[in-house]
């Protein structure tokens, strides 16, 4: 049990223009990475290392690449063997065309209780309220055991290279649970889909479109593969149906491309074409199994698309010295995250949110990966993922929070360390 007069204590400290003030000098930030343009996570980095040592944080900035950093900002509240940690990255995805979006991408303007601006929703608002939280709970003077670390980590959105270098570096060695702040809606997502990304590339031979019998056309291939990728999809669709907190396994060709370089041109037989898949998977998918089944589609294409250039040769009496070659590359492979309902962070949090919302805690399930999935399956780390936002906001245009959200998120983030650190609280 945690008295009432320490929530209190905590509550006290979280004021929401604070809050909303450090949001939108990190929505002012533009932190896309792009090189051209010279933009990059080092000045929102900056920032929030400035802002946690004014309230004594220790904070290491450590840099993952050139402009790229990761900040780390760690307090010790008293011995404990628990850490928790707070993960939120700094880097947002590029605005697009400018033109679209009604206010600043950049400027973070406040229009009826809402921010607009990339990062707002995914994830700067939520990165804010994680170091509001951590900064209350400090503030407050509690007796805590143990300790809570900030992962201000670059490159979330792209390789997820900060949390891989967190990782490398040993912070997450003391680590005995996370709360990864991204945009959920003020749902308690317990699991996460695991991703398998892979390319085939279909090796023909080029020839000009009036004399295809002169080449080997890579389309069939093409199109074999991804009739095989739809039956792999019905196979496990059959065989896992809908997991209640992630919905459906899918195998998604997103990119079909030929030539696989150089500009398309009508009237010619491309040489080479390539298409990549999006595989989500659930938790009881095998990884490993998905793989070799990717192996034999291409084995199996190979196989009846020479057959059939074989037939047609045999037809018009020629022999063509070529075939299709298919080769298939595994771009990257990340595992589902599932953590126990029972785990005591995950008390934590559904206490923390029921404390303030009033409500029963609605637990979920991430479609995406984020950073959490590296802490999971590299650490064995228990994460949660959770944060203030529309789930369906991130990347679009006129991005936006909402601020009230924004706020009791800052709360929920600070009773979850309160009630995960508290001695006793859970035990
Ligand atoms: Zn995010």
């Amino acid at each position: 049990m945690i008295a009432e007069k320490l929530v209190h204590a905590v509550m006290d400290q979280i004021d929401p223009d604070t809050l909303i003030d450090l949001t939108a000098r990190l929505v002012r930030c533009n932190s896309v990475w792009d090189p051209q343009a010279g933009t990059s996570e080092a000045e929102a980095a900056a920032l929030v290392a400035q802002w946690a040592r004014d309230r004594g944080f220790d904070v290491a900035v450590e840099a993952v690449f050139p402009k790229r950093p990761n900040v780390i900002v760690r307090w010790k509240f008293g011995p404990g063997p628990r850490t928790l940690m707070f993960e939120g990255h700094t880097d947002v995805v590029t605005p697009g065309d400018r033109s679209r979006w009604r206010h600043d991408p950049f400027g973070a303007h406040i229009e009826k209780g809402r921010m607009f601006g990339r990062g707002t929703n995914d994830t700067k608002g939520n990165l804010a309220a994680m170091l509001v939280a951590m900064a209350a709970l400090k503030a407050s003077g509690i007796p805590l055991a143990g300790s809570v670390i900030g992962g201000v980590l670059c490159d979330e959105e792209d390789m997820m290279t900060g949390v891989q270098h967190f990782i490398a570096q040993g912070h997450a060695d003391p680590v005995t649970a996370a709360v990864v702040c991204e945009p959920q809606d003020g749902l308690i997502c317990i699991a996460q889909k695991g991703a398998l990304r892979a390319r085939f590339t279909v090796h023909g031979h080029m020839s000009h479109g009036a004399m295809p019998l002169s080449g080997i056309n890579p389309a069939p291939a093409v199109a074999r593969i991804i009739d095989g990728l739809a039956q792999l999809e019905s196979a496990a669709l059959k065989t896992f149906g809908e997991d209640t907190l992630l919905g459906w396994p899918s195998f998604t060709p997103t990119v079909v491309q030929a030539p696989s370089q150089g500009a398309p041109q009508l009237n010619v037989v491309p040489g080479e074409a390539k298409i990549l898949v999006d595989i989500r998977t659930l938790p009881n998918q095998n990884h490993a199994s998905i793989r070799e089944a990717l192996v034999t589609l291409a084995r199996q294409t190979i196989a009846d698309v020479n057959a059939r250039y074989r037939e047609t040769d045999r037809q018009l009496g020629i022999q063509r010295p070529w075939g299709v070659d298919v080769t298939v590359q595994v771009l990257s492979d990340r595992p589902c995250t599932q953590t126990d309902g029972n785990e005591p962070v995950v008390v934590s949090a559904a206490w923390a949110s029921r404390r303030i919302s009033g409500r029963e805690p609605e637990y979920a399930g991430v479609p995406g990966a984020t950073d959490g999935t590296f802490l999971w399956s590299l650490k064995h780390i228990p994460i949660v993922t959770m944060g203030a936002g529309d789930r369906h906001v991130p990347h679009q245009v006129d991005e936006w929070v909402d601020l009230d959200q924004l706020v009791d998120t800052a709360r929920i983030f600070a009773l979850t360390a309160l009630h995960y650190l508290y001695p006793g609280a859970d035990r």
